[in-house]
């Protein structure tokens, strides 16, 4: 596996906290009321040197020790409903809240069992495109091409890429300069970008949804299962802040209509895709209060405090992260040092 230099630096981050135990020192002030925890994929890890989108999945047996850790901590494992409720009434223990997004089918093959085991609530943010097989899992798509192709060569509006991509360390190297190429841009060019790759490599998109994501069925079934709360995480995926006003409303109610009529329950609860401030900032927030969404997420890092009360719809989340599989990484984690160091002491990350 390669690290980037971020993670070089988080990890220095990690290794004096552990050494020092200044998290166990600072977390009365930092730890705040609760979380709420982000996961993507929960599967066995199969071992390949390039993944670039590892951060993206943990493996069952993690998911199961960092439940455990959880709650030895002394938090309550709550549905999404309660933490809100928890937050705005300031009672009851601190809590955490367990949300998953996309819908993958293996949220139900490997992190149910051990939800279940738990008997730990979770919420499931369901993309109705990726149940109806039209969205796209585009950062998927281009790990995917890059797997196959050993050499990226894009043409685009005077800018042409050629990159090599044999080696591992290639791949990763032209994996991660698309990607924040293209992340930064127009929605449309990055997904037109990665089409051309995905046609290169002679992948299907519909192929790759439909290997990793529940279809409506299997959304269904799990919508009817007590520890499950279906949230709404839109109709096409897209980063909603590069988008016209029409559109990003269109994303919010008509995906919690379809995932409603699915579910046969009101969808109360949204993720915003992608999350970070280039997805989602006040123009989104304002709009899903306006929608009458009881909470947001996005995928801005922190810990819940009161003052989170009078911002429902632009939460924090604590990312169980791929890279950091580890109890003391968790354990630093739920302190909420990381976070306040992260947003520089600032409890509120709402603009
Ligand atoms: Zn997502």
């Amino acid at each position: 596996m390669i690290r980037g230099g971020k993670q070089t630096i988080i990890a220095a981050g990690f290794a004096f906290l552990q050494a020092t135990r200044l998290h166990r020192v600072l977390a009365p002030l930092t730890r705040g009321l609760g979380a709420i925890v982000m996961l993507h994929h929960v599967r066995p890890w199969a071992e390949r040197p390039f993944a670039p989108n590892r951060l993206l999945e943990v493996e069952p047996e993690y998911l199961d020790a960092a439940l455990t850790m959880i709650k030895s901590r002394g938090f309550d494992i709550v549905t999404l409903d309660e933490a809100v409720a928890r937050l705005v009434e300031g009672r009851g223990a601190r809590f955490i809240a367990l949300t998953f997004d996309d819908g993958y089918r293996d949220n139900v093959t490997h992190a149910l069992p051990v939800l279940e085991r738990h008997g730990a609530p979770f919420t499931l943010n369901v993309t109705s495109g990726f149940a109806d097989r039209t969205a796209r899992l585009w950062w998927v798509e281009l790990e995917e091409a890059i797997v196959v192709l050993d050499h990226i060569a894009l043409a685009g509006e005077g800018e042409a890429i050629d990159l090599p991509s044999v080696t591992p360390d290639e791949k990763q190297a032209a994996f991660e300069a698309l990607y924040w190429w293209l992340r930064g841009g127009p929605e449309d060019r990055m997904l037109a970008m990665i089409a051309e790759l995905l046609r290169q490599a002679g992948l299907s998109s519909a192929a790759i949804v439909n290997r990793l994501c529940l279809d409506w069925g299997g959304i269904e079934a799990l919508a009817r299962h007590p520890l499950c709360t279906i949230g709404v995480h839109t109709l096409t995926h897209p980063m909603l802040a590069k988008h016209d006003a029409a559109f990003v409303w269109r994303e919010l109610e008509e995906s919690r209509r379809v995932i409603e009529s699915h579910a046969r329950r009101p969808a109360r609860h949204l993720a915003y895709p992608v999350g970070d401030p280039g997805s989602a900032g006040p123009r989104e927030f304002a709009m899903a209060r306006d929608l009458g969404f009881a909470s947001a997420v996005t995928t801005r890092p922190g810990m819940l405090f009161p003052a989170h009360r009078d911002h429902l719809r632009a939460l924090p989340r604590l990312s169980l992260n791929g890279h950091w599989q580890d109890l003391d990484s968790l354990d630093v984690l739920l302190s909420g040092v990381p976070f306040a160091l992260w947003n520089r002491g600032r409890r509120l990350n709402v603009a």
